[in-house]
């Protein structure tokens, strides 16, 4: 396995980050490299931050093929600066495989999967994790905190571990107890809410305390780590993206990562102005984004008691509303919403027939590409690529 040669990291062709800054993704405020502000302090915005970046007109992108295969391959296009203080456990460069004996009563045959759950605790959540907690090495802080659905609870608990950072947790109490019990095994303080992840969000900003927020989007660097996923996708498809991406939307930072990298990417010249119809795919127990959608809304409303077994989508009001929805429009996608039972359905459909065990958020996309296939939205010799953001072997308590 080639993960094991970390943490010489392959960088031997790095020529430096080409961060420059940050700029609100709302009234385009400038903050320097050295900001610690999570979110826009202009008085009336207080949207998320973008990371921009110098990037060049020539970058040979033969030299990813000499490179690590993580998500630091990319490190030019990062905001890490001096690379020493990467705190890495492996993250990224996760396969994509097709899924031959699943496509039968589909419109096309080309049906792909980027299976996430290789990532460092079973979710895609390390990529980001894995940025802000270098980022936050970096600025010099010395503790974080977190309100999360679960995953990211335990990804922001194992780097900021590694990194010798403090972290507290913010969980819902009814979260599956796997996910509580990674945080405390990785050290971590873990607070239990008896609400969801936004009653969790809510308590963290009360605090009067002097910590590093990292919630979803209120902090710009796990942005930068999901945005990966879209280099990843470009590389792993030979440059040619797929015609359509199903991406389970809690948060939206994975949506709206991959959105930014391919823009970037464009800026480069490594792809064209062609984009894949991006989907949002949500839990019926949670559906902010469709309910904007469907309504051709650009702000999403607090979505009232949110349940869903998918735990990573069960977010009411995403921070990045405005940027998720752009996003689906621009690339004339959609966004649709699935129930719990397709979900368990698509699980046990999934892990029978293809060997994988993934989580729901992952199987509400196959169950959401099924429901637009039988629209016709999907038409034939489609390429689409279904993201399983995690495994599904922290969720077995509510599966079986
Ligand atoms: C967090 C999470 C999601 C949703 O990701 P966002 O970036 O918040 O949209 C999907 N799947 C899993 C497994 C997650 O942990």
């Amino acid at each position: 396995m080639m993960y094991l040669t970390y943490p010489e990291l392959g960088v031997e062709n790095f020529t430096g980050s080409e961060y420059t800054g940050l700029a609100c993704s709302s009234c385009k405020s400038f903050y320097s490299k050295d900001s610690t502000h999570t979110y826009c302090q202009k008085e009336g915005c207080g949207k998320p931050l973008f990371a921009y970046y110098n990037l060049p007109e020539r970058f040979d992108k033969n030299i990813f093929n000499s490179r690590e295969p993580n998500m630091w391959r990319y490190k030019e296009f990062l905001p890490v600066i001096n690379s020493s203080n990467i705190i890495s456990l492996g993250e990224g460069f996760t396969p994509v495989s097709k899924l031959d004996n699943l496509s039968e009563n589909l419109n096309t045959d080309q049906i792909f999967l980027k299976d996430e759950s290789f990532n460092p605790t079973g979710s895609f959540k390390a990529r980001g994790l894995s940025m802000a907690i270098s980022k936050a090495k970096e600025l010099g802080i010395e503790e974080c905190v977190i309100p999360t659905a679960g995953n990211a609870g335990g990804a922001m608990a194992a780097y900021c571990a590694k990194a010798g950072i403090k972290a507290t947790v913010y969980m819902p109490r009814n979260t599956p107890e796997v996910f509580k019990q990674e945080c405390e095994l990785y050290g971590a303080t873990l607070i239990q809410v008896d609400g969801n992840i936004s009653d969790c969000g809510k308590l963290v900003s009360q605090q009067n305390n002097n910590w590093f927020d990292v919630s979803t989007l209120k902090e710009p660097f796990r942005i930068e780590g999901k945005k990966t996923l879209g280099y990843e996708i470009a590389e792993q498809f030979d440059w040619h993206l797929p015609d359509i991406i199903l991406y389970p939307t809690g948060g939206g930072t994975g949506l709206i990562g991959i959105w930014k990298a391919f823009n970037e990417m464009e800026e480069m010249g490594w792809i064209g102005s062609k984009r894949p119809k991006m989907v949002a795919v949500q839990a019926e127990g949670c559906t902010p984004i469709v309910d904007a959608y469907k309504l051709q809304k650009d702000t999403a409303e607090f979505y009232h008691d949110a349940k869903t077994i998918a735990n990573g989508l069960c977010v009411p009001k995403p921070f990045g509303d405005t940027l998720i929805l752009n996003a689906i429009k621009q690339s004339n996608g959609c966004a649709i919403a699935v129930s719990d039972n397709d979900i368990i359905a698509g699980v046990k459909e999934i892990a029978s027939k293809e060997g994988k065990l993934i989580c729901p958020e992952g199987a509400a996309c196959w169950a959401a590409l099924k429901k637009l296939s039988a629209q016709n939205w999907i038409s034939e010799n489609d390429k689409v690529l279904i993201l399983n953001t995690g495994s599904g072997y922290k969720y077995l308590e509510n599966l079986v």
